[in-house]
This record gives structure tokens, C-alpha cells and sequence, in this order.
């Protein structure tokens, strides 16, 4: 056994004994232990202890915006992190990192949003913007404008707050769902209006939607949805939050998704691209309006706050994340490169029967696998998991969503791909989807 065998067994070993991996086969991970060790990662690709090279087609968890291995983020963390790794921002103290990022955030953000609440990630940004916008209509007088509104195929994370909306699986896994959350078919504005006129628009504090669906298979809305339901949401006084966990820092070809469809939320939530996942960093705006309203009518202690609400490191490598995004057109390259990744799609569509619809906007990407192109049937059991295998024994990380029936696999890489490596990623999947034909 070599060197490297050895540490592989090793590691091997102690991954199944130690390591509960998140949103995981439990049993199938004692079995087969781990997939991938990854040791390494620069521009598209990801490297593992094999010594095998993928183009990381998902950007990991649609998340490493600027792609892996960018020096200058590990160079500013370490400089911030000699400077001052750490402080609290509770109560009135605060540091120039988030100070700066929040004011970039205001800069850049759609028009109307100004201040800025962090966390860590984006199920924490989703529950504070459920408890900030609950608090909100308490000190407003309205303390039963309480439930919040999400989509059926949505998706916002798995906190307890979090995880009570969007997709049934994740709120069925605690056998038990935070009170006051309810669910619309995803991208009908008039289900949305009769779910309003139903439970009444008085018990309802807030709607949220993904501007384009991401771990739902990625869905697009619409060009007239989010209109229709920026206009719901002010007819019935109810507050519209968009989390663009996943849609924001150019992934869609703007710097915000919900820039495409012209409207802007009261609240919008961020996370995973802020940092192109070097450190863990989320959070929470709202429109100047709700913020001055917070600030007139708050009394006392705003009682919420993470511990690492504004971490000075974080919000450092966020900061220079940004820079890095605007220095690097990358907003504009996501566009680029989004149309060449769909050409490859369509291209695919008419050499494979197999391939149904096919949708992208900006880098984000997905393709049905179907039984019939014509009728759009699906095969009895998913295929799309077999074609993820196939994909990254040919070096290509992609995902299968299967929820709801669903066979598609999605696709979203690092804003800084370039032609060659789409052109690289097309052929890899003919190779995959013929493999399971
Ligand atoms: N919201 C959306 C749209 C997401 O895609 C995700 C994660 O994939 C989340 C929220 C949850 O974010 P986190 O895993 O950082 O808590």
C-alpha cells in the first residue's frame, strides 16, 4: 500500500466513525464512506486525495463565486485576522469591516435597501428576516400579522425557522413545523392572492421568494410574476423578502436576481456568494423605510443578534470578495458565459433524446431528463443521479434534484469560467447522459 493509500484508508475510516456530513445518505455513507476527499482547489476546479481534477460545476453549493484558490482573500483574512480576528458588535460597539461592507452593500444593492443585519449563512439570515419582519408588525399594532408565506418548491435553509418554509422533505425531517408558516404553488400570483384572501391578509406578515429557484431545480420565474406580487404584497400590506442566498454577487448576470424583474423587496436576504464561501458570512437588508420605522418605533434592546453578527474577518473577505467581482467583470462574464452554458444545453437537447426543457439564467443552469422529448414523460425511477455518476467519473461535479417528481440535473459554476471549460463541461455531459442511455 502506498503512502497515499494509506491516508486515504485512514481518513476513509475516520470520516464514516466521526464525521456526520450535512444533507447526507446516513446509511449509504457507512457503506460506501466518502466520495471525494477534496485537498485542493484553483479557478474551476476542485482536486481530491486520488489526485483526480473535476471542473466544480456547482460552484460547491452554488457558492464559490470568484472561483478557488484566490490568494487575495486568504491574504486579506490573514491580515485582518492579525489586525483583529475578532470583536463583538453587540449592542453599540462595532468595526470597520462591517461598518465598510454594510455601506458597499447599501452602494450596490437594488435602490430602496439601506441597512444591513449579518449572520453567518443563509438559514440564519432567513430566520432573522422571520423574526425581524414579525417584530416589525408588533411595534407596528398589528401583532397577528404574523405568518409567513413561502413556495412550495422553494428553498431557505434548514434552521427551524428556515427550514418551515419551502420544500416539504426538509420540513417533514422534524416531524414537527415551527406555527404560522403556509405555502403557494411556486410563480402564480393569483394562488398567492387567494391564499392572502383566505387566511387574511391581517395574520400575515411577509412573503419570500428566491428570485430564481435554485436548490428546487432552478426555476425561473416569469417576467411579469414578481411585478404582480411586488403589487399583492402592497395592496394587502405584507412585506415581500427575496432571498437571493444563491441569486446574489452576479450569479444571475446582474448583481442582484431580483434586478431582472424590476421591483425591489422590503427585505432581501444574502449569503454564500458575499464571501464566494471563503469564510462563512450572511445577512439581512431593509429598505430605508422598515429601518427608520424600526428606529422610531423600537424601545429598548432589539433582542436578536449572532455572536458573529459582523465578523470583522468575515466581512473583510466579503469587502474584498466584492472588489474582486466588480475589478474581474464577473457580474458581466456570469452573463456571457451563463447564454454560452445554455447554447451547450440546447445543443445537447438536439443530439440526446433523453434531454426535455432546458433553462438558465445568468450561471445558473438546468436540464429534465425526460422518457419522451415530445410528451415531456419522465422514466419510472430518476436518471438524472446516474448521469451526476457518470459526470464525475469523466471529471464534472454537477447535482440531480429529484424532489417532486423532478428529474433534472442543475448547474452552477464559478462566475470566472470561461468557454473552453463550458465547451469542456458540454462534452463531458454527452459523454455522461450516453453512458446511461
Ligand atoms: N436560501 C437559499 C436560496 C439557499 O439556496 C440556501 C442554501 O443552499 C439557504 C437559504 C441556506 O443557506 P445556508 O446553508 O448558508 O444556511
Amino acid at each position: 500500500m502506498t503512502k497515499n493509500e494509506r491516508l486515504i484508508q485512514e481518513l476513509s475510516e475516520l470520516d464514516k466513525k466521526h464525521f456526520l456530513h450535512p444533507i447526507s445518505p446516513i446509511k449509504q455513507q457507512q457503506e460506501d464512506g466518502a466520495a471525494f476527499i477534496f485537498t485542493e482547489g484553483k479557478g474551476v476546479h476542485l482536486y481530491d486525495l486520488n489526485g483526480n481534477c473535476y471542473i466544480d460545476g456547482m460552484s460547491s453549493l452554488w457558492n464559490v463565486n470568484v472561483g478557488h484558490g484566490r490568494e487575495e482573500l486568504g491574504k486579506t483574512a490573514m491580515e485582518q485576522m492579525q489586525k483583529l480576528a475578532y470583536s463583538s458588535n453587540f449592542s453599540t460597539f462595532s468595526n470597520e469591516p462591517a461598518i465598510r461592507l454594510s455601506a458597499k452593500l447599501a452602494q450596490i444593492a437594488p435602490k430602496g435597501l439601506s441597512a444591513t443585519f449579518f449572520a453567518s449563512g443563509g438559514s440564519e439570515a432567513n430566520d432573522t428576516a422571520y423574526k425581524l419582519v414579525r417584530n416589525y408588525w408588533l411595534l407596528k399594532g398589528k401583532p397577528s400579522k404574523k405568518k409567513i408565506i413561502s413556495q412550495t418548491k422553494s428553498y431557505h435553509g434548514v434552521s427551524m425557522g428556515a427550514t418551515s418554509t419551502g420544500l416539504k422533505p426538509y420540513r417533514e425531517f422534524t416531524n414537527s413545523l415551527a406555527p404560522d408558516f403556509c405555502y403557494v404553488e411556486h410563480f402564480s400570483a393569483q394562488a398567492l392572492r387567494e391564499l392572502i384572501e383566505t387566511e387574511g391578509a391581517d395574520t400575515i406578515a411577509a412573503f419570500i421568494s428566491e428570485p430564481v429557484q435554485g436548490a428546487g431545480g432552478v426555476h425561473i420565474a416569469p417576467e411579469n410574476y414578481f411585478k404582480e406580487v411586488r403589487e399583492i404584497c402592497d395592496e394587502y400590506e405584507i412585506l415581500f423578502i427575496t432571498d437571493e442566498v444563491i441569486t446574489a454577487f452576479g450569479r444571475t448576470g446582474k448583481d442582484f436576481g431580483i434586478e431582472h424583474y424590476g421591483v425591489t423587496p422590503d427585505v432581501m436576504c444574502f449569503a454564500k456568494g458575499v464571501t464566494s464561501g471563503y469564510l462563512p458570512l450572511g445577512g439581512v437588508m431593509l429598505s430605508e423605510e422598515i429601518h427608520q420605522d424600526f428606529i422610531e418605533l423600537s424601545e429598548g434592546t432589539m433582542l436578536h443578534g449572532y455572536t458573529y453578527s459582523g465578523h470583522p474577518t468575515a466581512c473583510a473577505v466579503g469587502l474584498k470578495n466584492i472588489e474582486m467581482i466588480e475589478n474581474e467583470n464577473l457580474t458581466e462574464n456570469a452573463k456571457v458565459m451563463g447564454k454560452e452554458m445554455l447554447n451547450g444545453f440546447n445543443w445537447l437537447k438536439s443530439n440526446l433524446e433523453i434531454i426535455g426543457e432546458v433553462r438558465g439564467l445568468g450561471l445558473m443552469g438546468a436540464i429534465e431528463i425526460v422518457k419522451d422529448q415530445v410528451t415531456q414523460e419522465k422514466f419510472d425511477s430518476p436518471v438524472s443521479p446516474l448521469i451526476v455518476g457518470e459526470a464525475a467519473k469523466r471529471g464534472l461535479i454537477c447535482r440531480s434534484v429529484i424532489f417532486d417528481g423532478q428529474d433534472t440535473l442543475v448547474f452552477a459554476p464559478p462566475l470566472i469560467i470561461n468557454k473552453t471549460e463550458i465547451e469542456e463541461m458540454t462534452s463531458i455531459l454527452y459523454d455522461s447522459i450516453l453512458a446511461v442511455e
